[in-house]
């Protein structure tokens, strides 16, 4: 059996210790008898693992106690909604377009209530942002919502932003990648698929004193308080599974030195495909380097003509051979496109750009 490099934007690599120590946990978790995803999710083992995962994700993120954990499911997409519906209480909220992403959060919290834009970086291709200071947050803004990595243009906010406004993150493709403060946010979510676990599984971090009443009618699914207020934070069945494979990522996280070990490598790796990339004379990344992402990187051949789209699939079409996957760009940005979540090691970093160099060589 040979693993490749898997380059994939989610859902994406696992540790490979991970899925070692889950395939050896398959068939009996400890001394229950049956597999973790056999467990009611009432028992008193998997009440216990939970509770344990929980605690392991607010020691490895630096959750503050002032903030409420929730295990939900629906990705992040959902959240989308669920933020909207839960925080607006009548209110308008303030929205950054920095991405894809963000146009898909937007166009949710349109369908509920009043939205502006505190900035808009649609007509630059989403490659740069605005600095903060220039953004126009509305006053009346119940929340600002932002990404703080946008995983398909490949643009990520290098600090949190200054503003007023209670602020609400989409961390899918960002936690646990550095430190994060935790603590200036009323909301984050995050889908586990990227950084965490596999998909399934949806990690919300709130501030109790931010929600507001939900509209008459909502379904108690989308109410947070309905959520909170559940015996163990779970109002139903939990994805068990997806919850077991975080506590083993974060064992995993913690035996790598936690999240400022990781932020160390992560921030390695990137300046070393970047560094290539813009040496190269062959390879481009068009995002703004004081706004590129450590974990997304998107890179194209040339400038999109013909012939440079025909060597992008030419590229794309060695990899397997090469033993890396999941390179392709994505559809509304053409090119290639390497993730660099915390499970992706430097080596296989180096294996990208050892193939990279020799394409270039090849077809230059
Ligand atoms: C992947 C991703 C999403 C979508 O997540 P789903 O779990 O598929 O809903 C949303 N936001 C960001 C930043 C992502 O990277």
């Amino acid at each position: 059996m040979a693993r490749v490099w898997n380059f994939s934007a989610g859902p994406a690599a696992l540790p490979t210790p991970v899925l070692e120590r889950a395939r050896a946990e398959l068939l009996e978790l400890g001394a229950s008898g049956m597999s973790v995803m056999e467990m009611s999710h009432r028992s008193a083992e998997f009440v216990a693992l939970k509770r344990e995962v929980e605690r392991k994700l607010r020691a490895a993120a630096g959750i503050p106690d002032s903030h409420r954990v929730l295990f939900l499911q629906g990705g992040a997409s959902l959240q989308f909604a669920m933020v909207p519906i839960n925080l607006l209480g009548g209110r308008s909220a303030s929205y950054a377009h920095t991405g894809h992403w963000g146009s898909k959060a937007i166009e949710e919290a349109k369908r509920i209530g009043r939205v502006s834009l505190a900035t808009d970086s649609k007509a630059n291709k989403f490659t740069t942002v605005a600095p903060v200071s220039e953004w126009s947050v509305d006053a009346e803004a119940a929340y600002l919502h932002y990404t703080p990595n946008e995983t398909i243009a490949g643009v990520e906010f290098h600090a949190v932003p200054a503003v007023a406004a209670p602020l609400v993150a989409d961390l899918s493709s960002s936690i646990l990648s550095r430190p994060f403060d935790f603590a200036a946010h009323a909301l984050t979510y995050a889908g586990a698929q990227k950084n965490m676990g596999p998909a399934g599984l949806t990690v919300v971090v709130l501030r109790e004193d931010a929600l507001r009443a939900a509209p008459p009618g909502t379904a108690s699914m989308l109410d947070y308080r309905a959520h909170l207020a559940a015996p163990d934070g779970m109002l139903n069945t939990p994805p068990t599974y997806s919850v077991y494979l975080l506590g083993l990522t974060l064992d995993w996280l913690a035996e790598q030195g936690g999240v400022a070990a990781m932020a160390e490598r992560n921030a390695a790796k990137a300046a070393a495909l970047y560094a290539y990339i813009d040496g190269s004379g062959y390879y481009r990344n068009p995002v703004d380097p004081a706004w590129r992402s450590r974990m997304n990187v998107p890179f194209m051949i040339g400038s999109g003509s013909a012939s440079d789209l025909a060597l992008e699939a030419g590229f794309l079409a060695g990899c397997k051979a090469a033993g890396l996957a999941n390179l392709e760009g994505h559809r509304s940005v053409g090119g290639m496109r390497a993730s660099l979540y915390n499970a992706m090691p430097m080596a296989g970093v180096a294996a990208l750009i050892d193939y990279m160099r020799e394409f270039a060589r090849n077809h230059g």
